[in-house]
């Protein structure tokens, strides 16, 4: 049998998911009383967001032209964080379907996409999406799919995933148009693991592209770059659960569980051989590992779960490569862990996670990204966090990326005056469609992972889509802020912050501050200080207890004394200078 293999690729919310439902029914993979809306998004938080965060791979069967096809489907999130997983996807699989919404036309992630696919080498198949809405614009937005992306007429589909409309004739497209697998059976062994998640009964479970030879059931195999080895306990398919089979072959998609149960031991993007086969095969090109771009400390709000935490961690990373995770301590924390995340969905949704499937209560830092300096004697030194911060660094440097936005022309200029103020360099912009405009800008990465998208929504009523990419490092004029609390620093306020904006930030922190922090029995002294200097100040004033309130009208002289008394007491309080701060108040200073 002839096999397809291929991804559905768009911007979040086109359609892929519902798309993939089409294909389903029609397919007759799943029954139509088994069906319900997004079938593939089978995790809580994907259902309930509405979003696909993990890609999913189906195999379907269709007979086309008399002749019987199995097809291989991964759907993909969206989402630029998730990009890792829809570049992963598309290693696995030999063309793409390109939706385009037909209600927003063109958006940002589509291009990002659509560039990664066509690195890939694939077959790209675009189609327009919801021509049944009201809102449709389906020939706009097929004129913007010729002019930005440079498709002829012909090759653009037009479909509606909800109601079924031109989905066949797209899957007929799909078998016509995307090579076969290549036939490499006679070859030894080879098999790529494009993603792999933990089963309490099976170990770590790896969906694998076979790319020649074939594998079975009880055959010793051997990964390549972790070198360890195992026993194929079971191999299957997906439809889209897991049903296991005898044998898996060149081209086709599948798992394989092997029992074993240590996550470091299979590595996304390793290829798999035939244990005794190792000679034989070079490895595959795997994957570049995702580098984290944004890092937050996370410390479980009950030193207890330290350890639970360690291990949902390690646990989630297994099909998160992107994930990173090292062990830090702070004095008001005590244990947690300095982690890396992709951008902020991925950092927000890893939190959700770790509360829903872990039972964790977390408390957060705000988020930074990875700063570089010269230390002493010139050595590169990289700062992750605040507390990798030394006074001795110099010439230190920030991430930048290259921005890309796409908004209708009314918005030009409050975009453009916007992003002045965020340091954005003007690379490019062009026009297309009707009145809409795709711009380029180069700006630092740590105006990006903060509330700009928010921003730019508000700015443009909700038009706006952006994808950015990392250009690199330059120069950056970076200072420490560091908060006292009762004359105390309080490491875990700390933050790194460009010069320019260190003077708001330390006010707004200590304001913040005096808001949230609950009053103790004396008075508390906020500041925050820069390279030696105090640069903002207030004071957190001492709850009123009335001492002398028992002796109403009574005598002077041991009213006196009962103050005195109190006083001393406070003094002594200040002295030790224990103010306890509740987790609550990281969230709201960092919250904000
Ligand atoms: P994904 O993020 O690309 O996977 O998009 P989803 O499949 O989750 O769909 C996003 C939203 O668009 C959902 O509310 C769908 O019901 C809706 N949708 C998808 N396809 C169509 C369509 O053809 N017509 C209309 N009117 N709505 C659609
Ligand atoms: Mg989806």
């Amino acid at each position: 049998m002839k096999i397809k293999n291929f991804v559905i690729i768009s911007h979040i919310d086109h359609g892929k998911s519902t798309l993939a439902d089409r294909f389903l029914e029609i397919t007759e993979t799943v029954k139509k009383d088994k069906m319900k809306p997004q079938y593939l998004d089978s995790m809580d938080l994907e259902r309930e967001k509405g979003i696909t965060i993990k890609m999913t791979p189906v195999r379907m069967e269709y007979s086309f032209k008399g002749e019987k096809t199995i097809l291989n489907l991964i759907d993909t999130p969206g989402h630029i964080d998730f990009n890792y997983e829809v570049s992963r996807s598309l290693a696995a699989v030999e063309g793409a379907i390109l939706l385009v919404d037909a209600t927003k036309g063109i958006q940002a992630q589509t291009i990002t996409n659509l560039d990664l696919a066509k690195q890939e080498g694939l077959t790209i198949i675009p189609a327009v999406n919801k021509i049944d809405s009201p809102q449709a614009r389906t020939e706009e937005v097929k004129k913007e799919i010729k002019e930005l992306l440079g498709f002829t007429e012909e090759e653009i589909s037009a479909i509606s995933a909800k109601t079924g409309e031109g989905v066949v004739l797209l899957l007929e497209k799909v078998i016509d148009k995307v090579k076969s697998a290549p036939d490499n059976s006679d070859k030894p062994l080879r098999a790529l693991i494009f993603d792999s998640q933990y089963d309490p009964f099976l170990g770590v479970v790896s969906n694998i592209r076979i790319i020649d030879g074939s594998l079975k059931t009880n055959e010793k195999i051997y990964f390549i770059n972790s070198q360890a080895q195992g026993v194929v306990k079971e191999l299957g398919i997906f439809k889209p659960e897991r049903v296991p089979v005898q044998e898996l072959s060149s081209g086709e998609i599948g798992y394989v569980a092997t029992g074993i149960k240590d996550p470091e031991k299979i590595r996304i993007g390793d290829t798999i051989v035939l244990l005794g086969e190792e000679g034989l095969a070079s490895p595959l090109p795997g994957y570049k590992n995702p580098e984290p771009k944004i890092f937050v400390s996370l410390y479980p709000k009950e030193q207890a779960d330290f350890e639970l935490l360690k291990t949902a961690l390690l646990k989630l990373k297994l099909n998160d490569s992107a994930l990173f995770f090292e062990q830090q301590s702070f004095h008001v924390f005590g244990r947690g862990f300095l982690c890396g995340f992709l951008g902020s969905l991925h950092a927000e949704i890893t939190m959700e996670r770790l509360r829903r499937e872990f039972g964790l209560d977390l408390v957060v830092s705000s988020p930074q990204v990875l700063f570089k300096a010269k230390g002493n004697q010139g050595k590169e030194e990289l700062i992750y966090s605040p507390t990798n911060w030394s006074d001795d660094f110099k010439n230190f440097s920030e991430p930048w990326a290259e921005v890309r936005i796409i908004i209708g022309s009314a918005y030009l200029g409050r975009v453009f005056d916007f992003i002045n103020s965020l340091e954005g360099k003007h690379i490019d912009s062009y026009p297309f469609g009707e009145n809409r405009y795709l711009l380029v800008y180069e700006m630092p990465l740590r105006e990006i992972i903060g509330k700009f998208y928010e921003s730019l929504l508000n700015i443009t009523q909700g038009f706006a889509s952006l994808t950015f990419k990392e250009i690199g490092y330059r120069p950056a004029d970076l200072v420490k802020l560091e908060i006292l609390i009762n004359g105390k620093k309080e490491e875990a306020f700390s933050r790194i912050l460009p010069r320019r904006k260190v003077n708001a930030e330390a006010r707004r922190m200590v304001e913040k501050l005096k808001e949230v922090l609950p009053r103790q029995s004396f008075s508390v002294p906020l500041q925050g200080k820069v390279g030696g200097k105090i640069i903002s100040r207030e004071t957190l004033a001492a709850t009123r207890k009335d001492v002398t309130a028992p002796l109403y009208g009574g005598d002077y002289t041991r009213k006196k004394k009962l103050l005195e008394k109190q006083k001393e007491g406070k003094k002594k309080l200040k002295e030790k200078g224990e103010v306890k701060i509740p987790p609550e108040v990281f969230l709201k200073v960092f919250g904000s």
